[in-house]
C-alpha cells in the first residue's frame, strides 16, 4: 500500500473536479474577462467579509503580494520564527519587497499577543527599523497544524490597531481551523487587512490561492502580480477547480483531522513521548523523536520501505499530513507501520 503523508499538497484532482474544470467558461483574465475567475474572486472575498480578492498560482505569491501592499522597502514585518513566510518562501520578502523581518518564537506556533506587541516598534525614526505589519499563520504548519486562539488574534489586532500596525493572515489552511472551531471565515477575516488562502492544500485543487483585501489594495496587488510575471490568461479552468473545492471539500477536512489523530494515537500508544494526540488539532502530526533512539531521516527511510512517506523537518522532528487521498484504511496502515518502527527503536534502546 502507498500512503503519501508528506503534505496535503500531493492530492490529485478527482474525476468530478476535472469535469468542472473541463466545463469552465473562460476568458482572458489579464483583461479581467474570465467569468469563472471573477466569480471565484468575488465568492472568496465575500466569504471573508472583504471587498475583493486576487487569484494567484501559489500561496507564496498571495503572501508576498500582501506583504508588498502592507510593508514598504526598509520597513519590518513581524512573524513567527517557524512561519511559512520566513521559513519556506526563500527570502522572497527581502528579494521582492526589500523588507526586513523580525521573528518571535512560539511553542507549537501558538500566538501570544502580548509577546508580539512587546517587540513591535512602529515609527522608529532614523535610528531603528520601523515595524509596519504583523503576520499570523492559522493553522500553523510547522507548529503542527495548530489553531490560533481567537482571543489572542483579537487582542493582537486591537493592540496592532492602537500602534498603527497592519495585520496579515497567512490562512493557507484557515479552512481546517474553520471546520474544527466553527468560527466563520468573515469572523477570522475581520481582524486582518490582508488574507491569503490556498485551494491546493486540503481542499484538493491542483493549483490556486487568493489574496484578499480591500478593492483598492487588490487593484494595486493586481498590478504587482502582472509585474512579477503572474498575469494569467484563460485560468477559469483552474478557478473552476477552486469553486468545486469550496462547494464540496470543506466539510471533508474533519475526516482528515480524525485520521491524523488516529495515527497520533497509534504512535502515542507505543511511544508516548513522540506525540500528544490532544495536541493534534487538525491534519498535521509532528513526531518528536528526541526521547527515542531513531532520527527523523531513519524513520522516514524505514517507513518509506513499507510504502509510507512522511517528511523530516529536523534531525529529530518528523511531520505527516493527512488529506483527501488518505482514507481510513490508509490512515490505519500508516499508524501500524509508524508505531511498529517506533516500538523497535524503543526496544533497541
Ligand atoms: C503551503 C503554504 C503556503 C503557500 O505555499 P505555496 O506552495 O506557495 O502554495 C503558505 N503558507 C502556509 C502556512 C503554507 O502551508
Amino acid at each position: 500500500m502507498k500512503v503519501d503523508l508528506r503534505s496535503d499538497t500531493v492530492t490529485t484532482p478527482s474525476p468530478a473536479m476535472r469535469e468542472e474544470m473541463a466545463r469552465a467558461k473562460v476568458g482572458d483574465d489579464v483583461y479581467g474577462e474570465d467569468p469563472t475567475v471573477n466569480s471565484l474572486e468575488e465568492r472568496v472575498a465575500s466569504l471573508f467579509g472583504k471587498e475583493a480578492a486576487l487569484f494567484t498560482p501559489t500561496g507564496s505569491l498571495a503572501n508576498q503580494l500582501a506583504i508588498r501592499m502592507l510593508v514598504s522597502p526598509g520597513e519590518e514585518l513581524l512573524t513567527e520564527t517557524f512561519s511559512h513566510i520566513v521559513r519556506a518562501e526563500l527570502g522572497a520578502g527581502a528579494v521582492f519587497s526589500g523588507i526586513t523581518t523580525r521573528t518571535w518564537l512560539a511553542p507549537r506556533g501558538l500566538l501570544d499577543a502580548d509577546a508580539v506587541l512587546a517587540i513591535a516598534k512602529p515609527n522608529s525614526g532614523p535610528y531603528q527599523v520601523s515595524t509596519t505589519a504583523i503576520a499570523v499563520e492559522n493553522t500553523h504548519n510547522f507548529g503542527g497544524g495548530t489553531i490560533q486562539p481567537l482571543s489572542e488574534i483579537e487582542k493582537l489586532s486591537e493592540g496592532a490597531r492602537e500602534m498603527g500596525l497592519r495585520m496579515h493572515l497567512d490562512g493557507a489552511r484557515i479552512w481546517n481551523a474553520h471546520v474544527e472551531t466553527g468560527i466563520t471565515f468573515s469572523v477570522y477575516g475581520q481582524y486582518f487587512d490582508t488574507v491569503s488562502v490556498c485551494l491546493s492544500k486540503g481542499l484538493g485543487a491542483p493549483i490556486g490561492s487568493l489574496m484578499i483585501s480591500t478593492r483598492d489594495t487588490v487593484a494595486k496587488a493586481r498590478v504587482w502580480r502582472k509585474r512579477y510575471g503572474a498575469g494569467m490568461r484563460q485560468i477559469g479552468i483552474l478557478a473552476a477547480a477552486g469553486h468545486f473545492a469550496l462547494d464540496n471539500n470543506i466539510p471533508l477536512l474533519s475526516r482528515d483531522h480524525h485520521r491524523a489523530r488516529l495515527i497520533a494515537q497509534e504512535c502515542n500508544r507505543v511511544a508516548p513521548s513522540t506525540v500528544k494526540p490532544s495536541e493534534v488539532e487538525t491534519n498535521i502530526v509532528i513526531l518528536d523523536l528526541h526521547q527515542i533512539s531513531i532520527s527523523a531521516s531513519e524513520l522516514v527511510a524505514s517507513a518509506s520501505e513499507q510504502g509510507v512517506s512522511l517528511s523530516a523537518l529536523g534531525p529529530k522532528i518528523a511531520r505527516l499530513v493527512t488529506h483527501l487521498d488518505i482514507d481510513d484504511s490508509a490512515a490505519e496502515y500508516a499508524g501500524k507501520v509508524l508505531s511498529e518502527i517506533l516500538q523497535s527503536a524503543l526496544m533497541a534502546q
